[in-house]
């Protein structure tokens, strides 16, 4: 590879993580930014004397993070720890909080009442759940597809056990298990990470139980989640990679199939050998290589995740009877009537997630307080564009919330910042405000999904959770070990132990 220059737009975590792989390989790297500050959507705020993680709380599958760190030839730069209970579920109707763990056992205490046969029926949905992430992973997640031929190629490896999942949702798959209502929520919830409803994401994304319950739980970062970026950032000046910030690329400069160099709003001209996009690839081929078969219209067309309001809320007192993450669900009829996020009544607030960032990162608020994030499901800018109604929808979730735990929170808060679908779209150039990305239908799933390379220009690769794989910090990571594949035209073979 010599001292090829590599030019990597974007510094999310995919960004940074490809350019730490391929710097160690020997590239020159330079990473182009449009913030004043690294990290996308896995970024930070500081408000008053609050600290607040914006996006990711927490973190599952660390071992991919391992796999970055040895290929690497690093320690990883950030400490981590597992969360227990892995998070807590409040019911709106019977107002009971069931804490969530991984030990069966635990489980059964809480949830035997409701649901007879709870540990056997545990069990198999769990053992089934763990055949299907073994059988799965390696070939339909973890591996770059070349054409479609090698896709159905591998998937016609997988096991002939999993196919009846592809006919049927996450809900109905966990339905087959369980009967009482709230083990039925309880567990669909990963499918939120997957930027839609339980009803609307397919049934094999269960394997995320898998993941939750099995290998490995969730985890949280010492000091708050910007650490991880922090850390990555530290490495990358070992290597002499050169972060330019406020810079946003509107242009390229082409030649036949190559791009020659990225352009800023300022006109300022970045050239390279080869080029990483960690910017959305329908939004870059829309806004920036101007292409008419992505124009808005018709990108619109894809499935994008929903949107997520963000609230971020410093309170002058502690919550310590709550776990680290809570989700708070509202009532049954709203949870099957929020199909895909399109209608949407928020006032009822169907789901809602408070995490308590100051118990993981005790700078994040001055001594005897707490910093708080809320996060909440709502419909992208394309179902909803108008947000001036943020401010009843924000006060509705804090009475809701204030009602839940038996505390109003109302006269404790200090700092209050709130980030509608409209400030997401504005500061990472997220399309409709779809905080996600596209989400994981199965016809933008693996080679379906937009390939991390560009069909026309052949120095042109993309990284990040738009892309293959998908959405979260572990996918961002894998993305970037499938895209350093694409670039230096080789195959990595990831070391887990
Ligand atoms: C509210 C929220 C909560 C979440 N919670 C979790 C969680 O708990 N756990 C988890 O695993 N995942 C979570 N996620 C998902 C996770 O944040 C993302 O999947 C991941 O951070 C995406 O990283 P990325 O590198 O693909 O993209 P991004 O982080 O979006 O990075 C892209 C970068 O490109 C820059 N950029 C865009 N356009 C241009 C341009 N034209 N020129 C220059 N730069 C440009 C952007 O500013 C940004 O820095 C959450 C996301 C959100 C929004």
């Amino acid at each position: 590879m010599g001292n090829k220059k590599i030019c990597i737009i974007g510094s999310g975590l995919a960004g940074l993580a490809t350019a730490l792989r391929l710097a160690k390989r020997g590239y020159k790297v330079e990473i182009i930014e449009k913030n004043p500050y690294p990290g996308g959507r896995l970024n930070q705020l500081n408000v008053d004397d609050f600290t607040f993680d914006i996006g990711p709380s927490f973190f599952s599958m660390t071992y991919e993070f391992d796999e970055f760190a040895k290929d690497c030839n690093i320690e990883l730069p950030f400490r981590y720890s597992s969360l227990n209970p892995i998070f807590s579920v409040n019911f709106q109707e019977d107002k009971i909080t069931y804490n969530i763990y991984n030990d069966l056992y635990k489980l059964n205490e809480q949830f035997r009442k409701i649901e007879p046969n709870f540990i056997s029926k545990m069990d198999r949905y769990l053992r089934y759940g763990s055949s299907l992430f073994e059988d799965t992973i390696d070939i339909a997640v973890r591996q770059n597809f070349d054409s479609l031929k090698h896709y159905v190629k591998s998937l016609s490896k997988i096991n002939k056990k999993h196919i009846p999942l592809l006919f049927t949702s996450y809900q109905n798959h966990v339905n087959r298990y369980f009967s009482s209502p709230e083990l039925r929520q309880i567990l669909s919830l990963s499918a939120y990470f997957l930027g839609n409803t339980p009803h609307k994401t397919n049934g094999v994304y269960t394997l995320l139980s898998h993941t939750e319950f099995v290998n490995n739980g969730y985890h949280y970062v010492h000091g708050g989640m910007y650490k991880i970026i922090e850390g990555l950032i530290i490495e990358l000046k070992k290597e002499n990679v050169n972060i330019i910030y406020n810079s946003e690329i509107v242009n390229v400069q082409r030649s036949n199939k190559t791009v020659i160099a990225v352009i800023d709003k300022k006109g300022k001209r970045y050239e390279a050998d080869q080029f990483v996009i960690n910017v959305d690839p329908l939004i870059f081929r829309n806004k920036i290589l101007h292409k008419r078969k992505y124009m808005e219209k018709i990108i619109e067309r894809k499935h994008w995740s929903m949107g997520m309001l963000t609230i971020y809320v410093g309170i002058d007192i502690k919550l310590r009877n709550l776990a680290v993450h809570n989700y708070y669900i509202g009532k049954e009829s709203n949870y099957h009537e929020m199909n895909n996020f399109k209608h949407y009544n928020l006032p009822n607030t169907p789901y809602y997630y408070v995490n308590i960032q100051s118990r993981y990162n005790p700078d994040a608020a001055p001594e005897g307080c707490d910093a708080l994030m809320f996060v909440v499901p709502v419909p992208n800018l394309i179902y909803k564009k108008d947000w001036s109604d943020k401010d009843d929808i924000v006060s509705n979730i804090i009475k809701d919330f204030s009602n839940r735990i038996g505390m109003n929170i109302k006269s404790h808060i200090k700092t209050l910042k709130v980030f509608t679908p409209v400030e997401w779209q504005k500061k990472f150039n997220l399309f409709c405000g779809a905080a996600l990305g596209l989400s994981h239908s199965m016809d933008q799933t693996g080679y379906l999904r937009p390939s991390n390379m560009d069909k026309e220009f052949k120095n042109l690769f993309y990284t990040g959770c738009s892309t293959v794989p998908g959405i979260g910090l572990p996918m961002a990571i894998i993305s970037s070990r499938l895209t350093t594949e694409r670039v230096i035209g080789e195959k990595i073979t990831p070391i887990y132990e």
